[in-house]
């Protein structure tokens, strides 16, 4: 590998054109800080969109990596193995569920959440018991059946033909879902904060006021915690403080903190519809994944890390209230724990990804939910001093485009 010979423009000459990444290259991160090809330092309040939530190459992680490669990496589902067996029972132990199945992705967790409602639909009531409603603005993943469940047009246009049966009602209106939910319902999905569709919190009342018709209905109701979950919103999930309980539960992204491995959490009752030979993966639940994602995950269960993430919050709202009272950039800010969303102001609408632009000049990487919120979702063990060092950073490349202007 030549490696001086790879820039940013050997990607638009060999990579399918499906991402347009930023300009610099990492090559090597520590904690909250990443360094690119040039040696140019920045703080890192992306964390992988919400995956590093220990930070980059954390040294008890990288210590049980570097142990289970020397022993068992993958066997495929024709075997169990110790480390998915362990993960799984802290996972049974911390949370409602009582059964878990393990994959790859985001995504996968979804797939297999709703083809189990259906499954389970199907062996309990009737074939003709399958609609799933969702979300408008929902993200769920870029399978077929995962953007067709998902609220979002941009994300199907030109996939078609969609799967059926499935609904659309706007976001935390009890009203549309209780005007759509039927006994032909299934299931119901939602996100307790939608994460890529501009970090907005779903309100106590209606996420209760959902579990409820769902019992009224048989549906199951399936919690998407893929972006909400392992710690980022200062619980361990954040069904937890909102007065409510999933059927299903699916878990991705921070799980293994940037180790590929995802989960479907469920009950007893609910798991045997997912009977021998109904489903799987070949590399789920492998040793090597599932060996970190025990690691990570009891690192993040503590209490007194999940405490500082709710802390760490206050520290972002100072800081933006502060960039935002010099510059009144944001109509709002919001979010919880580290899932913070800062909604742009009306004449900067559609321009969060100069923003983004902007602050990687001046060595800070964010993110965006949208064309109008900026996104930060980073390590939940960021420092302080860390938090301080890259606000300073954004204050400046606000400065610059404003001044631009
Ligand atoms: C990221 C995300 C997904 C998809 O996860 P992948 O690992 O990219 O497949 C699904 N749902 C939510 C809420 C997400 O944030």
């Amino acid at each position: 590998m030549n490696k001086s010979r790879l820039t940013r423009q050997t990607f638009n000459e060999i990579m399918v054109p499906n991402y347009a990444p930023q300009a610099m290259i990492p090559v090597r991160g520590e904690g909250s800080r990443i360094w690119d090809q040039s040696g140019n330092e920045y703080i890192d309040f992306a964390g992988g969109i919400a995956v590093n939530a220990l930070g980059h190459c954390h040294p008890e992680l990288l210590k049980i990596l570097k142990d289970q490669s020397e022993k068992l990496w993958h066997l495929s589902n024709v075997y169990t193995n110790e480390p998915a067996l362990a993960f799984a029972q802290k996972m049974v132990s911390l949370t409602f569920a009582d059964k878990i199945y393990f994959c790859n992705s985001g995504a996968e967790a979804n797939e297999a959440a709703f083809k189990l409602a259906r499954k389970y639909a199907y062996d309990k009531f009737s074939s003709e018991k399958n609609e799933i409603i969702a979300f408008q603005d929902a993200f769920h993943g870029r399978s077929l059946f995962t953007v067709t469940v998902g609220g979002q047009a941009k994300y199907q246009t030109g996939f078609a033909p969609l799967p059926s049966g499935v609904r659309h009602v706007p976001f935390n209106d009890l009203k549309a879902l209780k005007a759509t939910i039927s006994n032909k319902t299934c299931a119901v999905v939602l996100e307790i904060i939608q994460g890529e569709g501009g970090v907005i919190t779903a309100d106590p009342t209606f996420l209760q006021g959902a579990q409820q018709l769902c019992q009224q209905y048989d549906a199951l109701l399936i919690v998407d915690e893929i972006q909400t979950g392992v710690g980022r919103t200062g619980q361990l999930y954040a069904y937890m403080d909102n007065g409510i309980i999933p059927d299903i539960m699916t878990s991705a992204k921070a799980l293994g903190c940037g180790f590929p491995v995802a989960a479907m959490l469920t009950t007893h009752h609910i798991a045997n519809s997912l009977s021998f030979g109904t489903h799987g993966s070949t590399y789920g639940g492998n040793p090597l994944a599932c060996a970190v994602a025990l690691e990570a995950f009891s690192i993040i269960s503590e209490s007194q890390l999940l405490t500082n993430v709710s802390r760490k919050y206050n520290l972002f709202r100072e800081c933006l209230a502060h960039i935002n009272k010099k510059y009144n950039l944001f109509s709002d800010i919001r979010g919880k724990g580290l899932l913070i969303g800062a909604e742009l102001n009306q004449p900067w609408h559609g321009m969060a990804n100069k923003f983004i632009a902007a602050a990687e000049t001046e060595g800070l990487m964010l993110l965006m939910a949208g064309p109008n919120v900026l996104r930060m979702t980073p390590s939940l063990i960021i420092p302080d001093d860390d938090i301080q060092v890259g606000m300073k950073k954004l204050e400046r490349a606000v400065a610059n485009i404003i001044h631009r202007r």
